[in-house]
């Protein structure tokens, strides 16, 4: 579980960037109810036990619309990542480099997240390399970040 050293409210997005935020059709609201109160909730199937991210109505394995949430520990690994330098909109002009990461969650069935790696932007990064959730508040979303763990 992640301890309160995991939360920052420092915004990673610079001024002019739209906030991400939920679905209006509420697909994802658990989702982000989960990252409000700093719980990382995936999608599992009820009669099959399938994970996955992001939300679907249906089960990607069984197609039961029976779909229920399950709590991730937050931990997990760098399965792809960029270090982008060329600003995809343009509140980034002066951001670059920045670094995005497709983070596999171990403790539930290896589904992948995209998001902000943390932290120095040219830090060295290895395609395995163990991270951990971060909280990042505001008023309205908290978003979920990464940042490198330690290597052992
Ligand atoms: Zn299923």
């Amino acid at each position: 579980m992640a301890s309160e050293n995991n939360v920052t409210t420092e915004s990673y997005f610079p001024d002019g960037m739209p906030l991400p935020a939920p679905m209006p059709d509420g697909l994802d609201a658990p989702f982000w109810e989960g990252a409000r109160s700093h719980t990382l909730l995936v999608q599992r199937c009820n009669p099959c036990g399938t994970f996955q991210f992001g939300p679907e109505w249906i089960c990607h394995k069984c197609r039961s619309n029976d779909i229920g949430w399950a709590r991730c520990s937050g931990r997990g690994k760098i399965y792809a990542f960029e270090r982008v330098w060329h600003p995809v909109h343009k509140a980034l002009r002066d951001k670059g480099p920045y670094l995005v990461a497709l983070v596999e969650l171990p403790d539930v069935g290896n589904v992948r997240m995209v998001g902000n790696l943390l932290g120095d932007p040219q830090q060295d990064v290895a395609i395995g390399d163990a991270v951990e959730v971060v909280w990042e508040d505001h008023q309205d979303v908290t978003l979920v970040q990464w940042r490198r763990l330690p290597v052992k």
